[in-house]
């Protein structure tokens, strides 16, 4: 296939903002995918180069791009930043460059869907010397015959920010639709949820869509791979107890909810043990000792386990809190002397896998019951998450006392009969904690401080989720500390925003939605101010949430249900 037929239906992507619209255009392109065997050009169509799964990361900078984009259409980089500062977006300025280029590139060779994807596969695995003027010509490469729109959406690729607004619901519905013809609105919705639960075990768009083709039959048949990323189950918050049983069901299984970070943890056929975080990071390296305890204290051909690591003083014994992990999570070097200074407690609260057999489907009481045997109890080590099970309202207020007396951060109430659902946030359990004015927000915009604060971005706007769109719902500038050692300070956030940042406007800056921090606020409002309709009073910055991305930030709904409790 020629790229400058995928990059007309781009265009067509950017020009239609209807979901529906976008379904459509999206199915008639995958229909003709179907005969076309070319399927990785499914991970193009969300301007990604490899499945989800994957670790690797095309890890392209702009500065390498301007670089690209001078000596492919012969001007200076000084040209190409104007022209950057101009249009703000470097995909509109390849777009305009290659426009103005003289016509002789319309007999040169015309560039192939498997030409791009060959190039950009090829650019993570150049390392070392040369490495970066070899991703230089692989680049260039690309663009020299490219056509404007090619030029264009070929570095928005490049830079992960293609702009077409196709997520993951757009590109189910439009798999169900290529591939299946139903009248039956409810056989289609059927159809819909069964492509969602194939790509949430494999995250792999590419193997969703070659089963689908198959049939359903194939696409139901489709197995967990331990060795792999999964998304994670997710839960519902409720205030109190009471309301926790109303969900879940008497009697509900109870366990401590540890203030850690998420850890998935797999060992496949042949005995090889990794580590995921809930961004499907892969943090087996980081974490030598979590392999050590799996391989010692849990029993099992193979298996797949849901749990929460926390880390712990190695002196007094005491949890710390989540801030303090982060560290570790993102350390690539000295790992052994972090781990002894910040060594971690695995709390095991789910399986998903065993001995090559799925537990999705099978009730959460006897997956509890399997993990409870095969997982022995090494106090700060690794352990079963401690649980109770009950139907009475007393012996549950006795266990949350006891949790928040332990320094954990609430409880968890689970319904014993649910499934697990990968990648949902559904009621199967429930979170209570005390901090209830608590919202994850995703920051989207900010500002450059004044004074003393000039030159650090000191004033954020954060914004919640309503299904594909982020919709803004307040600024927030307190909270943070003025230096780094203290805590999270607006030093650091400003570090982090920077790479993000995708256009200036005097003082304030847009930035791709990547931060997710947790925001504690007094109440809620209606407010005509943001688009969301809702402004948050009194926020404050709380904590920085690495392992979480803008797909697990607040939503609308939730934050509609607490403005409407006040
Ligand atoms: P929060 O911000 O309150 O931690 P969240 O957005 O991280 O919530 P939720 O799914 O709403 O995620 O809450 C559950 C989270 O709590 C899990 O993602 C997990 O990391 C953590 N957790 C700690 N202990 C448990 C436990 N026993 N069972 C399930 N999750 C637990």
């Amino acid at each position: 296939m020629l790229y400058q037929e995928l990059c007309e239906m781009y265009a067509d992507l950017e020009k239609n903002q209807s979901r529906l619209k976008k379904v459509e255009l999206l199915a008639a392109f995958l229909k003709k995918l179907k005969k076309n065997e070319e399927n990785d050009i499914i991970y193009l169509l969300q301007g990604k180069v490899f499945p989800d799964y994957s670790e690797k990361e095309l890890g392209i900078s702009e500065k390498l791009v301007i670089k690209a984009l001078a000596k492919s259409g012969g001007i200076t980089n000084g040209e190409i930043v104007s022209y950057w500062k101009k249009f703000g977006d470097l995909g509109m300025v390849a777009e305009h460059i290659t426009s103005k280029k003289r016509q002789n590139t319309l007999f040169s060779v015309r560039l192939s869907v498997k030409k791009v994807l060959e190039n950009l596969q090829r650019l993570p695995t150049l390392e070392g010397n040369g490495a970066v003027e070899k991703k230089l010509s692989l680049i260039c490469e690309l663009l020299a015959p490219a056509g404007a729109l090619e030029a264009k959406y070929i570095v928005r690729t490049l830079l992960v920010d293609l702009r077409v607004g196709v997520a993951a619901g757009t590109m189910r519905d439009a798999i169900a639709r290529a591939c299946f013809f139903y009248d039956d609105t409810e056989k289609i919705k059927e159809a819909i949820t069964i492509i969602q639960e194939a790509y949430d075990i494999s995250n792999d768009w590419r193997v969703v869509f070659e089963e689908a083709c198959k049939g359903l039959s194939f696409l139901e048949r489709m197995n967990l791979l331990p060795g792999r990323a999964i998304k994670v189950m997710l839960f519902l918050k409720e205030s109190s107890i009471e309301e926790g049983f109303n969900r879940v069901g008497r009697p509900a299984l109870l366990d401590y909810k540890y203030d850690g970070f998420r850890m998935l943890i797999t060992k496949d056929e042949k005995g090889t043990i990794s580590l995921f975080t809930r961004r499907l990071d892969n943090v087996t390296k980081q974490f030598p000792e979590v392999t050590d305890y799996v391989a010692k204290f849990v029993t099992g051909k193979s298996f797949i386990l849901d749990s929460e690591a926390v880390g712990y003083d190695p002196q007094t014994k005491k949890y710390r809190p989540f801030q303090d992990m982060s560290q570790r999570i993102k350390r690539k070097y000295e790992i052994k002397k972090l781990q002894k200074e910040l060594p971690v407690e695995i709390n095991v609260f789910d399986i998903l896998y065993h001995n090559g057999v799925s537990l999705l489907k099978y009730p959460f009481l006897q997956r509890r019951k399997l993990l409870e045997k095969i997982v022995a109890k090494q106090s700060y080590k690794i352990q079963p998450s401690i649980a109770l099970i009950t139907d009475e309202q007393k012996k549950a207020e006795l266990f949350y006392i006891q949790a928040l007396a332990n320094g954990e951060e609430g409880i968890m109430m689970k319904n014993l009969e649910a499934p697990y659902k990968p990648g949902a946030r559904v009621g199967y359990g429930v979170k209570i904690k005390p901090i209830d004015n608590e919202f994850d927000l995703v920051i989207v915009a900010a500002e450059y401080g004044t004074g003393k604060r000039a030159g650090w971005l000191t004033s954020y706007t954060v914004a919640c989720r309503d299904k594909e769109n982020l919709l803004e719902i307040g600024k927030v500038s307190t909270g943070l500390k003025e230096k780094e050692s203290e805590g999270l300070s607006f030093v650091e956030l400003t570090k982090k925003l920077k790479p993000f940042v995708t256009s200036e406007h005097g003082r304030s800056v847009h930035v791709k939605p990547e931060l997710v921090v947790s925001i504690v606020y007094q109440n809620i409002q209606k407010s005509p101010t943001y688009s969301s309709g809702y402004a948050l009073r009194f926020p404050r910055i709380t904590r920085l949430r690495d392992d979480r991305n803008s797909r697990d930030i607040a939503t609308l709904q939730e934050i509609k249900k607490e403005a409407e409790k006040k």
